[in-house]
Order: structure tokens, then sequence, then C-alpha cells
């Protein structure tokens, strides 16, 4: 795969120098530099909009409702004054679409009537949008208010679990430990390319840690290799 042939990281096997080398933000800062995802579009009403469509579906599905959605209606005007009806046929591709259609309507009436058009820029705001959790509110603060957040998905939540960075059941759990072992200028970054890492190499199922350019500072391929069950 092209990511992971440019990786081609050599790490220093000598203890200080490796104990340097795994701490949580230089792991971040090589997964950020070797799997970059780059945002075409950071509008925020936009992002909003295709993060609450992203839940419970898979990106691809995201996408093509997203562009659909936003072929058929131009901006928050035209989605606040929209029947949902006629939003659900363009967003099928995103699944539970009566439910997000419903939902996109009324976030657009609330943004436009209650913060005169402009998606808020605080996270307790965000929080108050119907369909809106932390995940979705973090993800528009830190792409495209350029805001400093840890958006925890699941590729976010499994993969800093099975480093060892976190112990951690829940996503918020995960969020609140992330921010006090990762750099704040890396955390806008983290999510997209934890993303990209998690569908490329360290997938949920059947991790591809042979591959994986930070194996040596992972606490599931060490178990795994000392327990001969892998990788
Ligand atoms: S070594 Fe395996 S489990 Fe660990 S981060 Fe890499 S791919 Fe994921």
């Amino acid at each position: 795969m092209k990511r992971i042939e440019r990786t081609g990281y050599s790490w220093n096997d000598s203890e200080p120098e490796m104990r340097k080398s795994c701490e949580p933000g230089k792991i971040a800062e090589k997964i950020i530099e070797l799997f970059p995802r780059i945002h075409d579009d950071t509008d925020p009403f936009r992002v909003l909009i295709c993060t609450i469509l992203s839940q419970r579906t898979r990106d691809e599905n995201t996408e093509r409702a997203c562009q659909r959605l936003f072929q058929y209606f131009k901006n928050i005007d035209e989605i606040a004054s929209a029947d949902p009806k006629d939003i659900e046929p363009l967003i099928v591709a995103a699944g539970m679409y009566r439910q997000k259609a419903q939902r996109i309507v009324e976030v657009a009436r609330i943004i436009k009537v209650k913060y005169g058009g402009k998606v808020p820029e605080k996270l307790e705001e965000l929080l108050k949008l119907p369909g809106v959790g932390r995940k979705t509110a973090n993800i528009v603060l830190s792409v495209s208010h350029k805001i400093p957040a840890i958006a925890v998905d699941t590729h976010v939540h499994r993969i800093s679990n099975r480093l060892g960075w976190v112990k951690t059941k829940r996503p918020e759990d995960t969020e609140e430990a992330l921010e006090k072992i990762i750099p704040e200028r890396l955390w806008k970054d983290l999510n997209g390319s934890m993303v990209e890492f998690g569908r490329e190499v360290c997938r949920p199922r059947s991790p591809r840690c042979g591959d994986c350019p930070v194996s040596k500072c992972c606490e599931y391929y060490r178990a795994r290799s000392s327990d001969g069950s892998g990788p």
C-alpha cells in the first residue's frame, strides 16, 4: 500500500532512546505525518451536516449523501426552509435517512434563528444541537474553526487502547485521557490521521501489525508477540 511503503521508519532499539521515541506525542506525530488527511471542505455548516450524516455509516456513503444533499440544497437557508421529506431521498446512502433528514433541518433552523446562521465555536453550544455529540462537535471545532479538540471516534478509541496510550472503555474517557498525554498542537490533526491509519493498517479486525510503522511502541503487538499468538 502506498502509505505503508513510504513509511520506512527504523526505530532505535536502545532502551532510553526507545522509551523516548515511544512517547505518545512522538507516535501521534509520526501517524499524523505518515497518514495525513486533507480536508477539502472546511466550511463549518457543511462539515457539521456531513458529520451528522456520517454517524453509523461508512465514509463512502457519507460522501455520496453529502454531495447529493449540497447539490440540491446549497446553503443553510435552503436547508432550514426545506421539508425533511425532500431531503430524505438525497441522503439515503447515509442510512437512518428519515431521522437524519429531520435532524439536519432542525439543526439548520436552530443555527439560523439562534446563532444568526453561524455555526457555534463553543463545544457547549454545539452539544445543544440535536444529533450532535462530542465527536461531531470536536470535528467541527478542529476542522472548521481550527480550535484544538480531539474528536474520538471508533478508530481513535481502538488505536489509542491498542497502543497502550489509554485503558478506557468509553470514547469520552479516551478523549479526556488523550488530552493529558498528546500535545495540544496535535489535537486537531489526530482524528483524521488516526482514521486513515485505522483503515489502512490498524484495522478493527486483523490489524496489519507486520506492516505497522509504530509496532515497536505498541502494547497490543508486544503482548501478541510474547504470547506467540501473532502477529
Ligand atoms: S502494531 Fe498492530 S495493533 Fe499496534 S498500532 Fe500497529 S497495527 Fe495497530
